[in-house]
Parts: C-alpha cells; structure tokens; sequence
C-alpha cells in the first residue's frame, strides 16, 4: 500500500515519501487515508492506527475491515458519522472535519475514536480523506462518569426540590389547616426582609400585586398600617410589627398576640394579630403572622362590660333612688303623721271647747288626705315602675272624661276663685280607643297641679283637640311658673320646686311622674313650658285609633229593679276597726248597719235572709275563709232572685284598677276605695237602693 502512495515519484521525492511514511508511522497518534469514493478504501494506516485495531500489519486491518473506512467503523455510528463529515466539508473546506464513534478491535472490544479528518484532491490519489485518529475511550469513560455523576448530582437536586415541594405544601396544609379561623397567614423572613403570604384576606391581598404573593417585609408592613389599620392603633401594630422588638419579645414568649382595630368598608372590626417563631436557634428571623378576626368576641366582650358597668351604675343610683325615696317618705309621710298625732292630741285635751275641737279636727282630715295621696301616688308608682301596670282599653268619650276632670275639681277651683275652663271645640274625634281610667289619671293630676300653682283669681284652661289620630290635651294656667333650672328635673320622683314647698302648698312630687309613665303607657310624649311668675303649659300628644261612633258600653250587672224597702246594710269587714267605723259612720248616716265578719257568714246571711231584710252589702276584698269577690259571686249565684240581686258595693284598700276591675267581674255593682268618704258612700248606697218597686 505504501508503494501506492509513493508510485509515481522521483527517486528523491521517493526518499522523502519514505522519510514521510516513516514519521507517520512513529507518530503517537493513529493516521490513515481513504479514497474519497463509493468504496472508501483505505489506502494508509500507520503503526498506531494498528495498534488502535489490535492488528500487527496493514493487511491484518484490512481483513479485519475489509479494507475501507466504512468496515472501520462500528455499523452503528457509520451513518451518523458520514452525515457530519459531509456536512462538515460542506461549511468549511479548510478546517479539520471531527467527529467520534466506535470501532471493533481484533480482539473483539470496543473502543472510541476521535476523528480530525480533511478532504483532499491530489493529482496522483484523486479525491481522499486523511485522517488523525486518538483512542479517546479512556476520555469518554471518563466524560460518561462524570456525565453519569452530573445527572446523578441533577437527579438528586431534583429530588431534593421535589421533597422541598412536597414540604412546603405539606406545611401548608399543615397551616391551612391549623389556621382555620385566620383570615390572613403570612411566613417572614426579618432577616432578607421577605414576606410570604400563605392565605390572603381581601384587603390584604391588595397589598400584593404578583403571584405566589411575596414582598418586602418593611414596605408592606408601612403599607398595612396605613392603609388598614386604625389611627388610634397604628402606633401598637408598628411596634408589634417591628422586627427588633419582635426578636426581642419572641426570645421570651413562643408567641405574641395583640388586638387592634381595621377600618373596613366604613366600618371598625376588631382583628387578633398572633406572632410565632418558626426557625430554631438563638436567632429569630423566620416567623409566622396569622390575622383572624375577633370582632364578635371583643364587641360581646366590650358589650359585656357595658352591661356589667350599666348595671353597678344601676345599682348605684337604685341604691341612692331608695335612699332618697326612704328619706322623702319618711319626711311626707311623718309631715301629715305628725299634724295627725298633734292635733289629736290637742283636740282630746280642748276636748270641751267645741269651736277648738272642731278646728283640729279639720286640720287631722287636711292632713289624712295628704298622707292618702301620697300613699295612693307612691303605690301607684311602684306598680308603673314594676311593670305591673296594664293597659285596659276599650272605647273612651274624650268630652265626659275631661268634663268629670273639670267637675272634681271645680270646688278648689272656685274655693281660689279661679276660672277653669274646658274647651273642647277642636276635638273633632272624641271617641277613641284607650285606656279611660289612665286618660283620667293624667288630665287629673295635670288639672289638679294648674290649680294647685295658681294664685287667687288666675286661670286655668283645659284644651283637648284631636286630628290624624292625634289627640292634644294642654293643661294651661297664669301661675307661679317654674324655673329652667327646674324644668330638667320636672319629671324626676318627688321633684318639687324650692318655691313650692315654701309657699306651703302640699305635693308628693310623685303626680308628674305619674304623668310621664302613664302618657308613655300610651305611646305619648309630654311637653312643659314655663316662665316663672306668667304661668306653665303643659302638652300631652297621644297617638290613637279613633272611634266612629260611640258603641254601647257593656251593660254593668245591675241588681234587679226589686223593691228594697227599709233593708239593712250589711258590712263585710274582718278588721276591727275598719268595721266600727263603717258601722258608726253608716248609723250616723241613718242607716240601720249589721256585721259579717268574713265572706262566707255573709253568703249564710243572705242565703237565709228574708226578700228586702238587706237592702245593700258594704263588701271588703281581702279577708280569710272566703274573699269578697268569692263571696259576692257566690251571692250572685243564688238561686232566689231577690237575694241574689242585692246590690254589692266593694269597699276596699285594694284601690287599683283590676281591683275595680275584678270586683266588678265578681257582680258588684261599684268600687269604693278605703278610707271611707262617707258623702261619696251614702250617695252611692241612695242610688243603688233608690229602686223602683217592680209591678208584679
Ligand atoms: P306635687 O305633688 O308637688 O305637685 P308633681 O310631681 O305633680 O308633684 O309636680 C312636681 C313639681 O312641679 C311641683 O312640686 C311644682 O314645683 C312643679 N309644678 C308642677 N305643675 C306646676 C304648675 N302647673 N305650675 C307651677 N309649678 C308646677
């Protein structure tokens, strides 16, 4: 082969061919040549090439490879390899084309060439390759381990990203599911100044603008806080947020909490903030941030408190009301008492001088009413003020309501020369649907107190008007007036203005709070103007449902128009002394009277009673063995008519309106309340008995 390449040549050029082929043969490095044709067959290879191939001679090779380039090469990379150098050639016609693949040595082992071949034209071998070749399998061994360790390194890198994955997910169930009730999670790094939210709330969110959210720790803190976080607390939540102090606190407590208040759609709402540490070690950067809203607990809490403070307060001034409500009383009640006892005293000792007696006996009735005006204003407070108090509605005559005011009180009126007028012109709804007795109660007091206040010779006008289911009851008068100081404390139990208790006029200061609790008994309001010295107006607006017409009030169970003649009256009484004074009072009164001691010997005496023996019973309420209402009802149930219609009065110290109430249900046929107004009684008793004998 070698007389290949050195045919054709002088013997000069043949020396330095030989030289060449020499040299090529000690080259360290494997060399050959291929022709650059279909065959590809190789034309030189030196000693190296050789032994590269396990063989001993060039004709060995050959055999080996069947003498081209082609059975050189491992069939597996021959077309990958041709491809390259061609392409190769191609893009540069200068370079060394490269490339790498295997071959099969003698032996039958493998080995990795590398290829530095270049495409020549010479005149005497036409187109051929040369080649320099290196066994470069020791290199790719080599390249292979470390390329197997890198992927090793990379697959394990990878692995470890995927547990880090797993991890952080895992952690975030984990707090998911440990922060159920926070409406914002955060992880903070204080140390890079990071911070990761893990669960957002609406508004915070908005303090993040990229996904997964995480920002500078310091700027969104700044931003919360002003955006968020109430004026009054802006400077607690700094310090809570600050990342010194919260080194400084974590070091002594696992975690820190604070409550503070957000602005949010308008509205205050308290929040909890809690810190925890989540790195180990002396040096705390890593921490957790959870936000949950306590708005409901604070504000019942707050609530709480509010009620518990309201309530000391309550029990405060419910202890100074009964401390000032004991010391009125003792001082009103003791007032009349001690006029009671006193002129007494002085009418048993002027017994015999009857012009005297009769003065202090009329000074002992002044002072008897007063004493029963403030028990019956003081009782009937404590029944508004404990509830008790019920309306009893039912169709109302605005006109005869306000007529029997003016008439009660026409007498005082006169006794002080006072003109006391009704005017009624502009009630265009006179019936309307309410509490009668309340209506009463309130115009009274009202009424009572103008004429009460007002000088000798002044005037007083009582005004009801009525439109749009409103009804207007004004109580004007000329009088004395009331101050501004004392117009704020009005309504206040036992009130009393300085210059009424000097002037000597006689009050509880229990009637306007009567008023007051009576008026807003009915949904109404009440109005008071003033000025001392030119008189006092006072307001009453009710709402109320109006009566077309006034429909017929139940007709009262009256006693059967039978012939009473000159009949006893029996009073029942348990009470010794109540008994003796109805009895006296009744005889002196011309009466002939007989004693029952309870209700059930009064049934006896009527059940076995002749017609017209009795003409009237005097019943009281409360009283053992049977109660008056029993008794009356029992009365009513008998079966002979005469006796069973026997009018029953109740006179009773149960002087509230379902008493009246109650007594009338049982069939009696009136109320009178205890003590005894002997006028009122007799008059009474002459209507009730006053009957017509019926023709038979
Ligand atoms: P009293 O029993 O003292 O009249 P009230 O509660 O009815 O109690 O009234 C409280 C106080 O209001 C009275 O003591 C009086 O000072 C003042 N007052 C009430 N009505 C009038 C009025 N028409 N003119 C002047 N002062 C009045």
């Amino acid at each position: 082969m070698a007389e290949k390449l050195l045919s054709g040549s002088g013997s000069g050029k043949q020396f330095a061919a030989q030289q060449l082929l020499a040299l090529m043969n000690e080259m360290p490095g494997g060399f050959f040549i291929y022709r650059a044709d279909g065959n590809e067959d190789l034309l030189y290879a030196n000693t190296a090439l050789l032994r590269i191939f396990g063989c001993e001679t060039f004709a060995e090779l050959c055999a080996l490879t069947g003498g081209s380039f082609r059975g050189l090469v491992h069939p597996d990379d021959l077309d990958a390899i041709e491809e390259s150098i061609w392409h190769q050639i191609k893009n540069s016609q200068f370079d060394l084309d490269y490339v790498e693949y295997r071959i099969t040595r003698k032996d039958g082992r493998i080995r990795w060439l590398e290829d530095h071949g270049h495409f020549i034209h010479s005149n005497g071998l036409g187109d051929i390759f040369y080649v320099f070749v290196a066994d470069a399998t020791e290199k790719k061994r080599r390249h292979e381990e470390e390329r197997t360790a890198l992927r090793t390194e990379n697959e394990r890198k990878e692995q470890r990203i995927q547990e880090y994955d797993k991890e952080v997910s895992r952690r975030q169930e984990l707090i998911a599911g440990l922060g159920v009730d926070y409406e914002s999670i955060f992880y903070a790094d204080l140390s890079i100044d990071l911070i990761h939210a893990y669960r957002l709330s609406r508004h915070a969110g908005l303090l993040f603008i990229n996904d997964p959210p995480s920002r500078d720790y310091s700027g969104f803190v700044e931003e919360y806080i002003k955006r968020w976080v109430h004026p009054e607390d802006r400077q607690l939540i700094t310090d809570m947020l600050d990342p010194a102090r919260i080194r400084e606190r974590l070091a002594g407590s696992p975690v820190l909490h604070v409550n503070y208040r957000l602005l949010r759609d308008f509205r205050t709402e308290y929040l909890q903030l809690r810190i925890v540490s989540v790195c180990g070690g002396p040096e705390i950067s890593q921490i957790v941030i959870g936000a949950r809203s306590v708005d409901e607990e604070i504000r019942s809490a707050l609530e709480q408190k509010e009620f518990l403070a309201n309530a000391l307060e309550q029990a405060k001034s419910a202890v100074i009301a009964k401390n000032t409500f004991l010391s009125n009383m003792s001082h009103d009640m003791r007032t009349p008492l001690n006029a009671i006892v006193g002129f007494t005293e002085l009418a048993r000792r002027n017994i015999d001088e009857k012009e005297k007696s009769l003065r202090y006996l009329e000074m002992i009735n002044v002072a008897s009413s007063q004493l029963l005006r403030l028990i019956s204003n003081v009782l009937e407070i404590a029944r508004i003020e404990s509830g008790s108090v019920t309306l009893n509605r039912g169709t109302c005559d605005l006109r005869e309501i306000s007529e029997r005011v003016r008439k009660a009180l026409l007498p005082r009126a006169d006794a002080k020369n006072l003109i006391l007028s009704l005017h009624t012109e502009q009630l265009r709804q006179p019936f309307i649907y309410s509490d009668r007795h309340k209506l009463e109660e309130i115009l009274f007091h009202l009424s009572s107190n103008a004429v009460k206040y007002t000088e000798l010779g002044g005037r007083v006008d009582i005004t009801l008007s009525s439109e749009n289911n409103v009804v207007r009851m004004t109580v004007e008068d000329n009088g004395i007036g009331i101050s501004r100081g004392f117009l704020s404390h009005i309504f206040e139990f036992f009130a009393r203005e300085h210059n009424t208790t000097l002037s000597g006029v006689h009050g509880t200061g229990l009637g306007l709070p009567i008023v007051k609790s009576l008026t807003e008994l009915l949904n109404g309001t009440i109005d008071v103007q003033s000025e001392p010295g030119k008189g006092s107006r006072f307001t009453v607006t009710l709402p109320v449902r109006p009566q077309d017409a006034r429909p017929l009030s139940p007709a009262p169970i009256q006693p059967e128009k039978l012939p009473r003649g000159e009949g006893k009256i029996l009073v029942v009484e348990d009470n010794e002394l109540n008994l003796e004074i109805a009895m006296d009072l009744l005889r002196d009164a011309g009466f002939t009277a007989e004693a029952a001691t309870d209700g059930s010997i009064a049934v006896e005496k009527i059940r076995n009673a002749k017609p017209g023996e009795y003409a009237l019973i005097l019943m009281d309420i409360q009283m053992p063995v049977m109660d008056g209402c029993t008794a009356a009802w029992t009365i009513r149930c008998l079966p002979d008519p005469y006796l069973s219609s026997i009018p029953i009065v109740a006179l009773s110290a149960n002087a509230f309106e379902e008493d009246k109430k109650r007594a009338i249900e049982s069939g009696m046929a009136a109320h009178l309340s205890k003590p005894i107004d002997i006028d009122s009684l007799v008059e009474l008793i002459n209507k009730l008995t006053n009957a017509e004998p019926q023709a038979e």
